[in-house]
């Protein structure tokens, strides 16, 4: 078996932390991680319950190959009740947090009720207690790992935290762990300072046990990483140059928004690519990047370890940031680079830096700071208003802006709400790049057609990571798709909405299937995992996995009108590239879509639906 059919669940108005076993008939119809930990949460929590009392529940989960020898097994989830989106919420992050709670012998956390006073987790193996966690409030999420792990004298416990926008209610707070990997999205890092949860500390050396058929797990687990080690994109892009190797890519198929998607294409886009990174710098003769790195088990290591210039304007006085770190990764880069025009990758590699310390989503972040610069530039708003000129481009206003986000200075308290409630605050919500008030990542949904159709859809709010077509639409994976053609993506979108599923829910790296298909990872959950994990039931359970969490969405108060995109994606075309003219078919697509789905033209799902899925 893949479980350890343990649950630790910490009620922490009680203070107390209390075993359960794990639901294994769950276990068999969800999988684990975001599949398994959603319907825990679903089952628990009343939909409509404000995200940030303390009735909402926040659950850490791995999946069944977590911890395992599966490549890229290092993963866990954070399910809650979005504090950004009021909707289903699902954060997913690397390193090596996920694996120690495996190894701790754990297969979820659940986190109930509120804390009086900060306190932590402190998880050993059995052993699980709340500790005070006063004199760690107010500290960053580098400092707190650092403090923790000299208290605990102990350098391998692994810790997750929450910075100071978690504390102060940034609504796209994350969870960071192992210093940049993050639990980033929708602000589950706001729910868990609504806890007043400062951390959880996790030291396990059981190590896993109980694969159910080792032989077969050894042998699917060998031939899955060498279909890795042979794709161009996982064998030799991703290892060389990160995810950022998509953005003179993206750029050149006039699909990278711009200037708050006024654009989208970015003149500077260059400065701030993969290859720039491994440029050497004129004034130090050094390059950005130092190495790649890889997450726990990880075949693959797309991570980025960089060093900025240390003359830079942003660090110059601050040592601190001198260090190699975390970044930049494609979606950052791109958040914070060309959703505001800025071109200068020290800055953005600052904003980054500063996203990590104190536990911000960056795509959220840089995309609202794009949606400032844009209310700037109309006179909507003021330097006066904001404290400093901001116009696009302005490597400075990016920087202080983040600097003031992360301590919840000023404007930055407007900032921290997200650009669905900034924009709407000062009257001009439709210049809110973002669904169910969660920020577009960096695709456009024009030129790429089949990624607004799925940011329109996505249960977590505007999500790239819940149905990638850009795998088909610009990479060819499986197969190679007209990036502006409507016809056929809603079948595309679901056929990744329900395979993504089970890639989160396995306790893997999405990132596997540039070169993994479900039938690369169906071998391995099936030799780790008693029962039946045919492909039948695969495809059955990822579809599974979709409408439970529709529902809680439509349970929640969400309604077809919330799978929508802002009207300058329906209204104003793509100025260049080969998408020059088009706008978004999504009017056309969605009732395709909830077609394929088994929906009703109101985006409910079905009787015979739900019937068929056993929900
Ligand atoms: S592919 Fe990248 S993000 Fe995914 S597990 Fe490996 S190093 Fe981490």
């Amino acid at each position: 078996m893949g479980w350890n059919r343990k649950v630790l669940r910490v009620n922490l108005t009680a203070g107390t932390c209390t075993p359960e076993l794990l639901n294994m008939e769950w276990a068999n119809d969800y999988l684990g991680s975001r599949g398994l930990a959603s319907k825990y949460l679903i089952s628990e929590i009343d939909p409509k319950v404000d995200p940030l009392a303390p009735e909402n529940k926040m659950i850490m989960a791995t999946g069944p190959l977590t911890g395992t020898m599966a490549s890229t097994g290092g993963r866990y989830t954070v399910v809650t009740k979005g504090a950004l989106t009021n909707a289903i919420a699902c954060s997913n992050s690397g390193g090596f947090f996920g694996a120690e709670l495996k190894f701790a012998g754990w297969d979820m956390i659940i986190f109930e009720g509120k804390s009086p006073k900060p306190v932590y987790l402190a998880l050993e193996n059995d052993k699980a207690e709340l500790r005070d966690a006063a004199h760690l409030w107010g500290k960053t999420c580098w400092e707190t790992e650092e403090t923790i792990k000299r208290l605990h004298q102990d350098p391998l416990t692994r810790v997750c935290s929450i910075g100071g926008a978690g504390e102060n209610g940034v609504l796209y707070a994350g969870i960071i762990n192992d210093l940049h990997r993050a639990a980033g999205r929708s602000g589950v890092g706001t729910v868990m300072g609504s806890k007043n949860l400062k951390a959880v500390a996790i030291r396990g050396t059981k190590g896993v046990s109980g694969i159910k058929d080792f032989p077969a797990f050894l042998a699917a687990t060998t031939a899955a990483k060498k279909v890795l080690a042979d794709n161009a994109v996982t064998g030799q892009g991703l290892p060389t140059y990160g995810t950022q190797v998509l953005m003179n890519v993206i750029n050149e198929m006039g699909a990278l928004p711009t200037r708050n998607h006024r654009d989208v294409q970015f003149e500077d886009a260059g400065k701030i690519s993969a290859e720039a990174m491994h440029e050497k710098r004129p004034t130090d003769g050094k390059a950005h990047l130092v190495t790649n790195a890889a997450c726990f088990g990880c075949t693959i290591a797309c991570g980025r370890i960089s060093k900025m210039d240390e003359t830079h304007f942003s660090v110059k006085n601050s040592p601190k940031y001198w260090g190699a770190s975390g970044g930049l990764e494609y979606e950052a880069a791109w958040a914070l680079g060309c959703a505001n025009g800025v071109g200068d990758l020290e800055a953005l590699q600052y904003a980054n830096m500063l996203c990590n310390e104190h536990g911000m989503d960056p795509i959220s972040f840089g995309a609202t700071v794009g949606a400032a610069m844009e209310l700037f530039e109309l006179g909507i708003l003021t330097k006066e208003q904001i404290g400093l000129e901001a116009p696009f481009g302005s490597a400075e206003a990016l920087c202080k802006l983040t600097e003031m986000t992360a301590t919840g200075q000023g404007f930055g308290k407007d900032l921290g709400l997200g650009s669905a409630r900034m924009c709407a605050k000062y009257g001009r919500p439709d210049l809110s790049m973002s669904v169910k008030n969660q920020e577009f990542p960096a695709y456009d949904g024009r030129s790429i057609q089949g990624i607004g159709l799925g940011y329109a859809t996505s249960n977590r709010g505007a999500c790239h990571l819940r149905g990638y077509t850009v795998a088909s639409e610009v990479l060819g994976i499986p197969v190679k798709t007209d990036p502006l053609a409507t016809e056929g993506k809603p079948e595309l979108l679901k056929a990744f909405q329900d395979a993504t599923g089970i890639f989160d829910s396995a306790g893997i790296c999405v990132f596997t299937s540039f070169a993994w298909t479900l039938a690369d990872v169906q071998p391995q959950i099936q030799a780790a995992c008693e029962g039946d994990w045919s492909m039948e039931k695969l495809n059955l359970v990822g579809e599974r996995i979709w409408n439970m969490e529709r529902q809680f969405n439509l349970a929640a108060g969400l309604t077809a009108k919330d799978d929508d995109l802002p009207p300058r994606l329906k209204t104003e075309a793509c100025k260049t590239g080969p998408g020059k003219g088009v706008v978004s078919g999504l009017d056309k697509m969605k009732p395709e879509y909830y077609q394929v789905r088994g929906w009703t033209p109101e985006g409910i799902p079905a009787a015979a639906t739900l019937e068929r899925l056993g929900l």
